[in-house]
């Protein structure tokens, strides 16, 4: 991650932008310039051969360190460093005390249009994912490809695809729109003396169920979805009455909520989503996708499954085995609400989509 970037920090107020440009275009001569530090903001800033990214570090300033600047050349400054010189980004210095941002067009800002949008180590799918950023979250350009984006922010650098932010943010509000007045049924899986699979320490499915079960209820209602709930506690309900509940609801969707086991194979993980009738394969497919892409878990795809709640029912319906709690890391990971809310996120990507698509 360092090979690409600097430990870079958020400038916080677009006003000491200006009267940074201002002091340093307009007020300082070449000669004053010269005589300015810069003042280092941040810890690990990469200090480079050149004023660009493609250079390689030639060491790092730390927050406080002060260098006399050189030069400055579109968001880059360079510094005496070291009996040498060097160049850094201007966005972790400030010239006589003000945080100065040198804009110029290589310098932009970037605002992520959806949650669990994945930051790669390096630009290509093959670098590992470094975090997943948020709908909101803004970041520094730093460079671009073809396909990818160089972001930073004040906790790190990394990658992210352009075609997971070039949706603008209409199509994202009218993502949000497609879910009002949408009837969504959740089918917490098992429930009182059903307690599903147990994993391995001993937990119970029915609760890792129901606990994602609620957390997507929540999501969906602040979205303007109607949620209703096959078990809206820990009860023992008759696949029966839930593929019923179905029928005679006006449901857009019945979601039937499952985790895995598969004891004698621990390392079994994963995550698979099944679908009854073939007209329901492509929702299956949006939702199955979703979480994936959400998640980074391992990808079991979807499938025809026999199950009574999808057989039976005469809405889209899809069931959704969200990961093997038979497996120690997961069953650790989904006892997360960070990793819940993945989940939550990626099954509403894919109902985002299924929508977007009738
Ligand atoms: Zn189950």
């Amino acid at each position: 991650m360092r090979e690409y970037g600097g430990k870079l920090i958020l400038l916080h107020k677009k006003s000491y932008v200006i009267i940074g440009l201002i002091i340093v275009a307009f007020f300082s001569s070449p000669k004053s310039t010269s005589a300015d530090n810069a003042n280092i903001t941040a810890d690990h800033v990469n200090v480079r051969s050149g004023p660009g990214t493609q250079f390689a570090p030639i060491g790092q300033a730390n927050t406080n360190d002060q260098y006399p600047i050189l030069d400055i050349k579109d968001n880059w400054i360079k510094i005496e460093f070291k009996g040498s010189n060097g160049w850094i980004i201007a966005d972790y210095v400030n010239i006589s005390g003000q945080p100065v941002n040198l804009k110029s067009p290589s310098s932009k800002r970037l605002t992520i249009p959806f949650d669990n949008t994945q930051i790669r180590s390096g630009p290509s799918i093959a670098f590992e994912i470094i975090t997943f950023a948020n709908r909101g979250e803004t970041f520094n350009v730093i460079s671009q490809t073809t396909n990818w984006i160089e972001v930073s922010n004040g906790e790190y650098t990394g990658f992210l695809n352009k075609a997971l932010v070039q949706k603008s943010k209409s199509h994202n509000e009218a993502g949000h729109f497609r879910f009002k007045n949408k009837n969504i049924v959740l089918d917490a899986g098992h429930g009182g003396h059903d307690v599903g699979a147990i994993g391995a320490t001993g937990t119970y499915e029915k609760d890792f169920a129901y606990f994602t079960t609620l957390k997507l209820k929540n999501e969906l209602s602040i979205l303007g979805a109607n949620v209703l709930l096959t078990r809206p506690n820990d009860e023992f309900i008759s696949l029966k009455s839930r593929a019923s509940y179905a029928n005679i609801s006006d449901a857009d969707v019945f979601i039937s909520i499952h985790y895995n086991s598969f004891p004698r194979q621990q390392n079994v993980k994963g995550i698979e989503t099944y679908y009854y009738h073939e007209q329901n394969q492509a929702l299956a497919q949006a939702i199955q996708e979703g979480i994936i892409q959400a998640t980074n878990a391992e990808d079991r795809g979807t499938s025809f499954g026999d199950f009574y709640v999808l057989r039976q029912n005469f809405k889209p319906a899809v069931l959704v085995e969200l990961g093997f709690i038979s497996n120690q890391n997961t069953e650790k990971q989904l006892q997360t609400s960070f990793y819940q809310k993945r989940l939550v996120n990626g099954i509403i990507n894919g109902l985002r989509k299924h929508f977007a698509n009738q």
